[in-house]
């Protein structure tokens, strides 16, 4: 018999997740590979997180708290809302298709940057939803074209800010001279998956427009700065209203129970998230500074990667790099995305740029 997959599930492609390492030093036969293609948080996850979750393991014959009540409320009185304001996910990836779950039938559409995170167009797609690309001008979400993009069939505008893949900000003041403008019927969602790595002192506390009562969610992340990408959890912090609409669609435990305590714990783990965005910090303008001597063009970043246009087919260096033991990000055309690693895996990225520019450059 045959299957009935409709046309537009059938056109999608699988999101691409990039090789694992030990895949690729099984390949290279080496065994120093480095990733710098997931923006992971290369000094490993919070050890407070480690810490608890040996004791939450004697837990594994229970089903999770369906209701992650100890998450919901340590998230809650972190950011000084209530805990029916807070939402959690299977990573946001999963908050990011709740939402579209929740507020968009098939046919209605969702504003979004054409270059930014896939997540938002995929989920759109497969709910049957239309997802409304709007370009992006100098790398930065262009908040007026985005606006006039706006339908009686929006109901969703998604802002990545700081911008994945591009580590471009929005400031509070941009945000604010159109927020008041966004028709009541369209959530706004504000993915601020790298929010913790952010420096500029302009950055929006978006957090603000949810205790205005805003239609808006706030996305954040353990995957990223917290270095729990492994355990998936991620929330939302939101007006109860629409918490309660997206608690109708979610999975009674899609947050599991390790993932619940470490993320409970990481929290808490201020130390962790200081040095983190620390060394980022640090490595960020040695990455920069390194590429730029080398002639590439740096888009100035916010989050804990950096966009470089390479001059020539970025595939071409993706691959060298790749046959180096160093994986990147090629985004499109001359574009590479690296995520900040450690000193010593910054440095051997630049080695292996060093080794592989010549043969590139000569042939091209
Ligand atoms: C990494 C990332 C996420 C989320 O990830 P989860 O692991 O699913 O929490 C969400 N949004 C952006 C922009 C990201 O880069």
């Amino acid at each position: 018999m045959a299957l009935h997959v409709h046309p537009t599930i059938a056109s999608l492609k699988p999101y691409s997740p990039g090789k694992p390492l030990a895949e690729l030093e099984r390949e290279l036969g080496i065994r120093e590979a480095i990733k710098l293609a997931s923006n992971e948080n290369p000094w490993g996850p919070s050890p407070k997180a480690l810490q608890v979750l040996e004791h939450a393991a004697a837990s594994l014959h229970r089903y999770p708290d369906g209701g992650a009540h100890d998450l919901r409320k340590a998230l809650a009185s972190k950011w000084q809302v209530s805990h029916d304001e807070v939402i959690v996910g299977n990573g946001s990836d999963e908050l990011i298709s709740l939402l579209i779950k929740t507020f968009l039938s098939p046919g209605e559409e969702a504003v979004m940057a054409d270059l930014t995170f896939v997540m938002y167009r995929l989920s759109v797609l497969a709910s049957h939803g239309v997802p409304i690309e709007v370009p992006l001008k100098n790398w930065t979400h262009d908040l007026p074209a985005m606006m006039d993009a706006i339908t009686d069939r929006t109901r969703l505008f998604f802002i990545c800010n700081p911008n994945n893949p591009t580590g471009t900000m929005l400031s509070a003041t941009e945000i604010e001279s159109v927020l008041a403008h966004i028709p009541e019927h369209v959530v706004v969602v504000f993915d601020e998956a790298y929010y913790e790595y952010v420096r500029d002192a302009g950055y929006p506390d978006s957090l603000r427009y949810v205790r205005e009562g805003r239609p808006v969610v706030v996305l954040r992340t353990f995957s990223k700065i917290y270095g729990l990408a492994g355990l998936r959890v991620g929330y939302g912090i939101t007006t109860s209203e629409i918490a309660g609409y997206v608690n109708r669609v979610r999975p009674p435990f899609n947050v599991n129970s390790l993932a619940q305590e470490a993320a409970r714990a990481a929290l808490l783990d201020s130390e962790h998230v200081a040095k983190s965005r620390a060394m980022n910090e640090a490595e960020m303008t040695f990455l920069d500074e390194g590429l730029t001597k080398m002639g590439f063009k740096t888009i100035p970043s916010q989050a804990n990667f950096l966009y470089f246009d390479v001059g020539m087919d970025g595939r071409r260096l993706f691959d060298a790099l790749l046959q180096q033991g160093v994986i990147v990000r090629h985004i499109r055309g001359s574009m590479i995305r690296v995520t900040i690693g450690q000193p010593t895996e910054n440095r051997r990225f630049f080695e292996a740029l060093e080794h592989v520019l010549p043969t590139l450059t000569k042939s091209a």
